[in-house]
């Protein structure tokens, strides 16, 4: 029986899989964490996707318990500015469109809508990213019942059916504090946490690892190993020879540059959305703590160099910037052609990744814990669980990749050789047809990427309507159809997003307000 997991690597992957490994089977495991003193963690890796919060409700926590302590916020949206010229922005917001007469409210804007702002006529959450409102009331009430109502539904993980309701938000934390946080969660509950570094990784005759020899610990044994060493791979890649399958090849971004930003919060307010800045080699991100910036500049080494990309940063940052020590990190993109093999699997980093700019990283691990919890085997007989999870987790990450080409093949922007490239590199299979079809008739759930990546297809819509980069065209449809119900929707959305920025404190006030107990 698999009973004695062994988790290598106490980054953001090691303790949440440690974490929700012991919340789901509890005792019934034995669950050791070892990690590298000497060897630091990644130190990025801050926001996240709206379904974590059901990380969370596995472990049991409310906001209040954990959010303080990790200093974390509230995400609605992703803001993209210069994507599609100099001066233009809009947001992704998690908020699906409506539906009127049978569409979704995005295909009646394609016919005549209100203004040139999808984003701003079809969601409210844009506008309050603009406001920079919380989600929240004081009391803790969320803005819109419906969304508390759906959860249920949504905790069943697969894409929801229909186009009922989006969970409205998801968190940015600091990554060091949440991995103190859930370090201290675990041990609580009986994770065996070791120190020590990991100078070997031993192997059975049948070719699966027997166990892992430490400095100071010796060996550590174990049934089944957890290789949560980030881009390193020592298990599952150096140790067991898998190989890596990149996508360089369609996502050229392999750097990013990273500053913390100290910032007086309390002035200048917190926008509950992360912004994705379009520069000349890449884009820099910026998202808001409870007490600082994080920011980096995530570019490709092709385009541009590790010293002009901190320059052109720290000019994006201003003076706050002078003072602060950057993080210069190389990204390793694509993933492991199996990230479960023998009687190891590798979760974060070391199973794979693609670059920050949907803040996909967390989650891939949260999908793939949840699947290994799916799929934890009985015994070693059934190679059958494996294929299949690998399989899933495969696809998760073979068709965020191709969102995210999307990106940067569907951005209006072509003024230098890194934008105009974009437009000619080659796609993922089967991309090509699906854009195609986009052109006449709007992503749906028949022409997306067919497996769960996580995006639904109106993440898609919001993309393409925002880059502006893809000529698309109204359904012919829509001119013989009465338009009155969609005109009142474009007003609703308008009056609602008014009197929720009238009601709801601001982002800050509320996090506040949370941080003292209510
Ligand atoms: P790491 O943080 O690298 O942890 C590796 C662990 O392995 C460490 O504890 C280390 O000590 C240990 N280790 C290594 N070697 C040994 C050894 N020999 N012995 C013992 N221990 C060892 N994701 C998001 O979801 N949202 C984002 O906004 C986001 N932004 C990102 C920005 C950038 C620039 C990058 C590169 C990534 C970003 N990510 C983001 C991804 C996210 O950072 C990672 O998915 C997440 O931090 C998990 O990392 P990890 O735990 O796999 O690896």
């Amino acid at each position: 029986m698999v009973e004695d997991i062994v988790i290598v690597g106490g980054g953001t992957a090691g303790w949440m899989t440690a974490t929700y490994l012991k919340a789901s089977f509890g005792d019934r495991l034995t669950v050791t964490l070892v990690e590298s003193k000497a060897v630091s963690t990644i130190g990025v890796g801050e926001a996240t996707f709206s379904t974590v919060r059901n990380f969370f409700r596995r472990l049991g926590l409310s906001e209040p318990e954990w959010m303080p302590r990790c200093h974390a916020s509230y995400k609605l949206a992703i803001r993209f500015e210069n994507w599609r010229a100099k001066g233009h922005h809009f947001y992704h917001p998690f908020e699906r469109p409506r539906i009127v007469d049978g569409l979704p409210l995005a295909d009646w804007w394609l016919h005549d809508g209100p203004s040139d702002r999808f984003d701003r006529d079809c969601s409210v959450l844009a506008a309050l990213c603009d406001a920079k409102r919380s989600p929240r009331h004081l009391d803790g009430g969320l803005f819109e019942e419906v969304f508390e109502t759906g959860e249920a539904r949504d905790m069943a993980r697969a894409i929801p059916e229909g186009h009922g309701t989006q969970f409205p938000y998801a968190y940015y934390f600091d990554a060091t504090l949440l991995a103190q946080f859930l370090s201290e969660y675990g041990v609580e509950r009986g994770v065996r946490h070791i120190q020590d570094d990991v100078l070997d990784v031993r192997l059975d005759d049948d070719g699966s690892i027997s166990d892992v020899l430490t400095k100071d610990h010796g060996a550590i044994r174990g049934d089944l190993f957890v290789d949560c060493t980030g881009f390193r791979g020592l298990l599952l890649n150096k140790a067991l020879g898998v190989p890596f399958v990149s996508y360089q090849e369609s996502l050229p971004n392999d750097s990013a540059v990273a500053l913390r930003v100290p910032v007086d919060v309390a002035t200048h307010g917190m926008r509950p959305c992360t912004t994705a800045t379009a520069q000349d080699a890449g884009w820099i991100w910026t998202i808001p703590l409870l007490d600082r910036i994080g920011t980096g500049y995530v570019y490709s080494s092709a385009y541009t160099t590790p010293e002009e990309a901190e320059r052109t940063l720290r000019a994006f940052v201003g003076p706050e910037a002078s003072d602060l020590s950057a993080n210069h990190i190389k990204m390793r993109i694509g993933r492991s052609a199996e990230s479960w093999v023998k009687n190891c699997v590798a979760i974060g980093l070391s199973s794979g990744f693609v670059e920050p700019l949907e803040s996909t990283g967390i989650f891939f691990i949260q999908n793939a814990v949840e699947q290994l919890v799916k799929r934890f085997p009985g015994t070693w007989d059934d190679e059958s669980l494996r294929r299949s999870y690998n399989r899933q987790v495969g696809d998760v990450m073979d068709g965020v990749r191709e969102f995210l080409f999307l990106h940067y093949y569907a951005a209006a922007r072509s003024d230098n050789a890194y934008w105009r490239d974009a437009k000619t590199r080659p796609m993922p299979d089967g991309l090509a047809e699906r854009i195609e079809q986009w052109r006449t008739t709007l992503p749906d759930e028949n022409s997306v990427f067919p497996r769960f990546h996580g995006f639904e297809p109106y993440s898609y819509t919001a993309m393409i309507l925002g880059l502006g980069g893809l000529p698309v065209r109204p359904l012919p449809a829509l001119g013989r159809l009465d338009a009155t119900a969609a005109r009142d929707e474009f007003q609703r959305v308008r009056a609602q997003a008014s009197a929720l920025i009238d009601r709801l404190p601001g982002q800050y006030e509320y996090l506040v307000h949370q941080a003292a107990g209510f």
